[in-house]
């Protein structure tokens, strides 16, 4: 008796039992591979997990599964066991796990190889006089593949005036004929340019990466400008030399052109980039490419972790700390630990790079557990940028900008250089109020404001992204004395504008990238080097390299200070440093300007004036104290209705429930249930249970059984629940 164990894309957390398609056709059943099978009314895409010969169940109420889609699996073993245990270790069911970590095109039940396209070329020996004089079109036809000598495609004929007629007349008479393009595995040149030459501390840093062989662990620590890059560059020159592949994470916000042409103007091997725009065809040749060993780097974002690498050879994670590499919702892996996890099993290397590590990543280096590398040089002659806190208690400030800040942005400007205005909203301002009855323009799905944006006029829920005009009285008391309260990017610009008619004010924010080629222009106009003020938010941070920066600003530093978040404080110094890295990077030395309510802020001051490793040992310190992570393990059981207090009273009931029922494993304890941050959001009500554990096998003991208490509980279908193990944020 042969009985498949599929894993089904469905929210239950667990597998279904089938009948293989026929009883003869058995061979080479092998974990992995995918079945088209009935589930419920219609056929979905199966994954084999194993191959059993009992069921649970009656054997003749099993159905059978309805073809088979692969003869081997499309994920490598190793990566199908990561999945596998992402799915067991983020108590996400384990159907849905696994189709995440393939392409979308393999989801939905395609072939697992090349799109093959059709080609034509000339065959040996034919010539234009083989044909008559009076066969024009033949001729001309003939004439445009003889330049072609690679092939051309049927599109390419047909958009050069070529007819199919002519086409099947050629290859008629033996003039022409069609082939497929061969991915081909050719290495020519690995490098394309030469590499830097290492400072000292650089060439320490890399023989350090480079002394292991086999599995290893390294953080670099680096500051802005220490040259992280350039040690990357040379760990993965390493691995192509061995025959081996590079596997490169950046965060979201992170893929940018100017980090693609980095790599390609090193690196003369076939480079595959995982990025957004990408159709779901492209992305899967890119994937196909990788796992044959076509493409020798892959570049991508969080999901690039689950590639698969033919020859695998070094695994990097660019700015490491950044929160775009854990998902936020479904599947809630970290791409960053499970990057840990795959080199473990592929036996490699692997990088955390960034200058403000995560305090987890920190933790792991501190115990011995990470190989730490600090760079604290900048590469080149360029000094690191001075600090300055402007206490603006008692300032008055105008359009957000204090006296001092306008003075020193205007003298910068005269000088011949270029400023960088920092601002984390996006907008005009980030709310309308009434003068009159104080009136504020909240969002009636969520616990927010509406932010106010001038171009074109609205007012824009920035977490449930609901639209509305904007309204020219109160709706309360029918004044029209409404105004703006606050700054966001728009105005700021206008102001700056205002200030400074003589110098280009540049927006960077989402709204103003949106148009394809919008980033690529403002580069160009930035990378002129003529003096002009560029006012944004985090977009201006990551990823962009602006040298003729000299004055960085920051406008509300301290908005995540008394965040009600742990992580508040961390994500804040890692962002304060990463915009005032942006500062000096080349021969201008840099001046960082932050405007604070909170210059006193012991925090503050020590980043300020110590770094982020001073910072990070204070918040290390803190956080051991308070017993939150990286020194206990955290889950977050959040549940959400569209009733208010039904979500709270839910997780209330629940954590009774299983307190009764003794479920709790000794040493796990509980914080809540308690309305979320944000208690509604897009109509929603949230709350939320936050469990925690010393011991990480206690924490996943009871979330196991959580999990099951769940699946059986009638009131858990009436809300929507999730769990987020070692969640990012807390909201
Ligand atoms: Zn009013
Ligand atoms: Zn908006
Ligand atoms: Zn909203």
């Amino acid at each position: 008796m042969i009985i498949l164990r599929l894993a089904i894309p469905s929210p239950l957390r667990r597998l279904f039992d089938y009948l293989p398609p026929s009883d003869e056709d058995n061979a080479d059943l092998e974990p992995g591979i995918r079945l088209l099978v009935p589930f419920g009314k219609r056929d979905v895409i199966g994954i084999l997990v194993e191959v059993s010969d009992t069921s649970d169940f009656a054997i003749n109420k099993l159905k059978r599964a309805k073809k088979r889609l692969d003869t081997t699996p499309p994920l490598p073993q190793h990566l199908f066991k990561l999945a596998r245990w992402a799915a067991s270790y983020y108590q996400h069911p384990e159907g849905d796990a696994l189709q995440q970590a393939i392409p979308v095109l393999l989801r939905k039940g395609h072939a697992c190889e090349h799109q093959h396209e059709t080609l034509w070329r000339s065959k040996e020996g034919a010539t234009i006089s083989q044909l008559k004089a009076n066969a024009l079109r033949q001729r001309e036809l003939l004439t445009l593949i003889l330049e072609h000598p690679q092939g051309i495609s049927e599109d390419a004929i047909r958009a050069e005036g070529g007819n199919t007629q002519s086409l099947s007349a050629l290859e008629k008479k033996s003039l022409v004929e069609s082939f497929h393009r061969e991915h081909k595995l050719a290495i020519e040149n690995i490098l394309h340019e030469a590499p830097l030459t290492l400072n000292p501390e650089q060439q320490t840093t890399l023989a350090q990466i480079n002394k292991h062989e086999g599995f290893s662990v390294s953080l670099i620590e680096g500051i802005t400008g220490s040259g992280k890059t350039e040690i990357y560059l040379q760990a993965i020159e390493k691995a192509l030399r061995a025959g081996k592949q590079a596997l490169i994470l950046v965060p979201e916000i992170g893929l940018t052109p100017q980090t693609v042409s980095r790599f390609k103007k090193r690196f003369g091997v076939p480079i595959a980039i995982l990025h957004s725009n990408l159709t779901d065809r492209q992305r899967l040749d890119a994937w196909l490419q990788a796992r044959e060993g076509i493409a020798r780097i892959v570049i991508g974002t969080r999901s690039a972790i689950f590639t698969p690498l033919k020859t695998p050879g070094i695994i990097i994670i660019d700015e490491e700390h950044d929160p775009s590499f854990k998902q936020q919702d479904g599947f809630r892996y970290s791409a960053r630990d499970l990057s840990v996890m795959r080199a473990r099993s592929e036996n490699t290397p692997v990088i955390l790079g960034s200058a403000t590590p995560s305090l987890e990543t920190l933790h792991n280096a501190v115990e011995g557990r990470y190989q730490w590398l600090k760079m604290t040089q900048r590469a080149g002659n360029s000094a690191p940028p001075a600090f300055k806190l402007l206490d603006i208690r008692q300032e008055k400030l105008s359009e957000g900008l204090s006296n001092q800040l306008v003075t020193a942005i205007g003298q910068h400007l005269n000088a011949g250089t270029q400023v960088l205005v920092f601002l984390n909203r996006r907008g005009y301002s980030p709310t309308l109020s009434c003068n009159d009855c104080g009136w504020i323009a909240d969002c009636t799905r969520c616990d927010a404001h509406m932010t106010l944006h001038k171009s074109p006029p609205h007012l824009h829920c920035h977490h449930c992204d609901k639209q509305q005009g904007i309204p020219q009285r109160c709706p309360e008391c029918n004044s029209d004395q409404i105004q703006p309260v606050g700054v966001g990017t728009e105005r700021s610009e206008q102001a700056l504008q205002n200030l400074f008619p003589d110098f280009p004010v540049i927006r960077v924010d989402r709204d103003s990238t949106q148009r394809k080629d919008a980033m690529h222009d403002i580069m160009n106009q930035v990378n002129t080097g003529a003096p002009c003020i560029l006012v944004g938010t985090q977009m201006l941070a990551k990823g962009h390299h602006f040298p003729k920066v000299t004055l960085v600003a920051i406008i509300n530093a301290d908005s995540g200070l008394f965040s009600a978040d742990f992580r508040g404080m961390e994500r804040t110094a890692q962002l304060i440093l990463q915009v005032a890295g942006r500062a000096g990077r080349a021969d201008h030395p840099g001046t960082v300007m932050m405007q604070t309510y909170h210059a006193d802020h012991p925090i503050l001051q020590t980043l300020v004036e110590h770094g982020y490793s001073a910072f990070a040992q204070e918040e290390l310190h803190n956080r051991r104290i308070a017993q939150l992570p990286p020194y206990t393990h955290y889950a977050l059981l959040r549940a959400e209705t569209t009733t208010q207090y039904r979500a709270e009273s839910f997780l209330g009931a629940l954590r009774q429930q299983l307190e009764d029922d003794m479920l709790l494993p000794h040493g796990v304890h509980w914080i809540g249930p308690f309305p979320s941050p944000m208690e509604k959001r897009a109509g929603m009500h949230r709350a939320q249970l936050m469990i925690y554990a010393e011991n990480r096998k206690a924490l996943h003991q009871l979330l196991a059984n959580l999990c099951w208490y769940l699946e059986q509980n009638k009131e858990a279908r009436k809300v929507r629940w999730s769990i987020d193990v070692d969640p990012a944020d807390t909201f």
